[in-house]
């Protein structure tokens, strides 16, 4: 079956009869075009079906867009420390709760002791 986009003709089989996978390119050349590709495509035994579905990008958006997409997955990698440091803390707030549980009963068997030898003396 073919189909009609922007500005190419994309087949949703390849022609050697396996899928035509539409993907996002995600390189500094062409960050965040659109291709379709035989899902063999560059693989051993594969084909070489490759039709790009967007047009190329203009030299300003090719200059832009690396760097917005480094900023948000530096920013996506610091949100992940902060959600991993959350899990630690609250980790150690758990032990420190059980800790101060076992200390309190530590205490109380500590005075309660100290009680019974007082009574026999
Ligand atoms: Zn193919």
């Amino acid at each position: 079956m073919s189909y009609q986009t922007s500005e190419v003709l994309m087949d949703s089989i390849c022609h050697c009869g396996r899928n035509a996978v539409k993907r996002t390119a995600w390189t500094d050349l062409n960050p965040g075009r659109r291709y379709s590709a035989c899902e063999k495509f560059r693989e051993v035994g594969g084909c070489c079906y490759f039709v790009w579905i967007d047009p190329p990008m203009c030299t300003r958006a090719r200059q832009i867009i690396p760097g917005l997409l480094k900023k948000v997955n530096k920013l996506e990698n610091n949100l992940k420390q902060v959600n991993k440091l959350e899990n630690d803390m609250k980790q150690l707030e758990d032990d420190l709760k059980r800790k101060r549980s076992r200390e309190k009963y530590l205490w109380f068997a500590l005075v309660l002791s100290w009680s019974i030898m007082y009574l026999f003396m």
